[in-house]
């Protein structure tokens, strides 16, 4: 499968792995967009949100704990940050295997551009 972020889980492109365990991977985003940006992802491939099965609630619930945990690691938690996951094109998916934004280290705007 052609999936830029299947290839990082089985090691064929590089990143900055901070967390891994058998179901989810995390690592630095390439073109962080605040002095916090990791990106939370399932080992499993799913394309996008709207792929997600009844299956998969124990899996997310899971990112969603990892991603807490690694906020607090990261010294955001307190403080305030940000878990993105964009949908398809208009929303700016541009990697098509769900993962978690998580974003912090600086003040946030809303409505987000
Ligand atoms: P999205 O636009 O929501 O699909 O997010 C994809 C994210 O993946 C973007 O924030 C990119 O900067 C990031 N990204 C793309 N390629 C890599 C890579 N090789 N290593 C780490 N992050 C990447």
């Amino acid at each position: 499968m052609d999936c830029l972020f299947c290839k990082i889980i089985k090691g064929e492109i590089p990143a900055k792995v901070i967390y891994e365990d058998e179901k989810v991977l995390v690592f630095e985003d390439i073109n962080p967009q605040a002095p916090v940006h990791t990106l939370v992802i399932p080992k499993k491939h799913i394309s996008t949100l709207l792929e997600i099965t009844g299956e998969d609630n124990e899996l997310l619930g899971y990112l969603f704990q990892v991603a807490n945990s690694i906020a607090r690691d990261k010294g955001i938690a307190d403080k305030g940050f940000r878990l993105v996951i964009n949908c398809n094109r208009e929303a700016g998916q541009t990697v098509f295997h769900v993962h978690l934004h998580l974003l912090g280290g600086r003040t946030m705007s809303w409505p987000p551009g």
